[in-house]
Order: structure tokens, then C-alpha cells, then sequence
């Protein structure tokens, strides 16, 4: 049986991209914070099922409550980097991205003595135009990113780009590029499984048959991820717009559910563990036709 990953994206309700018009930064720590109960929440589901994740903790979740960092890292969990403003890395400069990384990772070690070693970026935003972030991250030690989609969207994704986990050159060295889990529904067109947002949105049967379809006509894990507030359907609702507020709150409700059976389902554990060693490729070669 093929181990697959599971990630959580450990930050607060309002700090989705969807919310960013809604809320700024400088809102965050005037709002209720819900992420320790709802983190919790998460833990708890795991340890029912005895699986190990990797939690991407966002840096300013970090610098508040170091506690629940450490709580994490003491159930036997991976703990690894969200960035610390959760700001879409295509809007940054180098300059800023190497600084947010450089208060992340700080964030991060003050709270649990831990080095982040895998870094996920808010919304997926390596993209074509910010994979430049690839280099940065190396030079802070990273050696797993998982900031890739490899499918269309509106606002991520590199259509084309491998579908499972390859060796990048960059050139500082080397780092593993684990992408979301996808299916090939044909040479051209690829399907979203691994995120929360479809786990919410879509019957259970849809995320199992994609992940069955990954383990066994792939041969290769599906890397899931989930966010806390995703299994707490009485958070506060900041989104406003039909779009936003299908994508951010529908299927709230039955998140914890489908949680508990995908991880009775399947067989899951972090991150870097699934990816020790892979033959390395130049960037430009993950990039399919
Ligand atoms: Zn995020």
C-alpha cells in the first residue's frame, strides 16, 4: 500500500487570499483568534487514526502561540513553513520574499527549536513568473517545497508542470518539488484532488477515486492538504461575494467526516519522509509539454 501525504496549512479563518479584500494585516490581531481550537481540532482527528503530517505553520501564527507549535511537533508531527505575512509570492520582490522567509523561519525556530526543511507557499503562488522564490528558499536551507499546482487556475497553478514530486536544479542546489495531487484526465487536461477546498465542495468518492487512481495507475503518493478552519463551520463569515463564499465556506459542516474517513481509508505520513532521494532535473525539464 502506497503512503500518501498529509499537509495542513496551519493559519487563522481570515488569512485566506480569498479574504485578503476583505481584512489587511495590520485587522489580524483585532479579530477572534480560533486557530489553536481548530488546530486542535485537526490533531486530535489524526491521532484517532495514528497518521503523521506535515503542518505548514504560518510565521505570524508562530510568533503568538509558540505553544501550539510545539504541541504539534510533540504529537509526532512534521513542522514546516507557510511563510509569515501569507502574501502571494508572484506580488513580492526577492527582497521582501527573502525577508518574510527570514521572519517565517525565525518565527518558527523560537517557537519549537525546530528548522523548517519544506516550505509551502500562500495559494500555491510559485508560479512561471515567481519560481526564482525556488533559489531563495534553498539558500534557507529548504529541501522540500510544495508550492506547485500543476493545473489552470485563476489565480495559481503552472499548467504542464510534473505532476508528482521531482528534484529541481536551482542554482544554489537542489530541492524537491512535491505538487498537489492531480489526475490526468488526458494528455491536456488535469484535475484537482489534493485540496481541502475539494474534499468540502465535492462528494467523498471524488477525492478516494482520485487518490486510488494516483496509488495505483500512477504508482506514486497523492499529496493532500487541509486547512483547520476548514472543519469548523462556526467560525466567523468575513467572505462576501458568491464566488468567495462557495469556495471559502461551503461543506464546512461536513469536513470532519470525510477527514476521519479519508485517513481510514488510505495510509498517510509528512512530507519529506515520502521524498529522500530523486534523480535531479533542471527546472525547465519538469515543465512538460
Ligand atoms: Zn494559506
Amino acid at each position: 500500500m502506497i503512503r500518501n501525504i498529509i499537509s495542513v496549512d496551519v493559519e487563522e479563518y481570515f488569512h485566506p487570499t480569498e479574504l485578503a479584500g476583505y481584512v489587511r494585516p495590520d485587522e489580524w490581531a483585532t479579530l477572534p483568534s480560533l486557530v489553536e481550537p481548530q488546530t486542535r481540532r485537526v490533531l486530535e482527528i489524526f491521532d484517532r487514526h495514528q497518521a503523521k503530517g506535515t503542518f505548514f505553520v504560518l510565521g505570524w501564527v508562530a510568533e503568538r502561540y509558540p505553544g501550539l507549535v510545539r504541541e504539534i511537533a510533540s504529537r509526532g508531527h512534521e513542522i514546516a513553513c507557510h511563510s509569515y505575512w501569507h502574501r502571494l509570492i508572484y506580488d513580492l520582490t526577492p527582497a521582501e520574499f527573502r525577508e518574510d522567509t527570514r521572519r517565517a523561519v525565525e518565527a518558527i525556530e523560537n517557537a519549537c527549536g525546530i528548522t523548517p526543511r519544506a516550505y509551502r507557499a500562500p495559494s500555491y503562488s510559485i508560479t512561471q513568473r515567481s519560481l526564482w522564490a525556488l533559489e531563495v528558499l534553498v539558500e534557507f536551507g529548504f529541501t522540500h517545497d510544495s508550492s506547485i499546482y500543476p493545473i489552470e487556475h485563476d489565480r495559481y497553478g503552472i499548467p504542464g508542470f510534473s505532476r508528482f514530486a521531482r528534484a529541481l536544479a536551482t542554482p544554489s542546489g537542489p530541492i524537491f518539488e512535491v505538487p498537489i495531487a492531480t489526475v490526468a484526465l488526458s494528455d491536456r487536461t488535469t484535475t484537482p484532488v489534493g485540496g481541502g477546498a475539494y474534499l468540502r465542495l465535492l462528494p467523498y468518492r471524488y477525492t478516494a477515486a482520485g487518490i486510488r487512481r494516483i496509488n495505483a495507475s500512477d504508482q506514486q503518493p497523492a499529496c493532500m492538504y487541509l486547512h483547520p478552519w476548514e472543519l469548523d463551520a462556526k467560525h466567523p463569515r468575513l467572505a462576501r461575494g458568491f464566488v468567495s463564499r462557495l469556495r471559502t465556506y461551503t461543506g464546512l459542516r461536513s469536513m470532519p467526516r470525510k477527514l476521519e474517513r479519508l485517513l481510514s481509508d488510505f495510509e498517510f505520513g509528512p512530507l519529506t519522509a515520502a521524498y529522500a532521494s530523486l534523480p535531479s532535473a533542471p527546472i525547465g525539464a519538469a515543465l512538460s509539454s
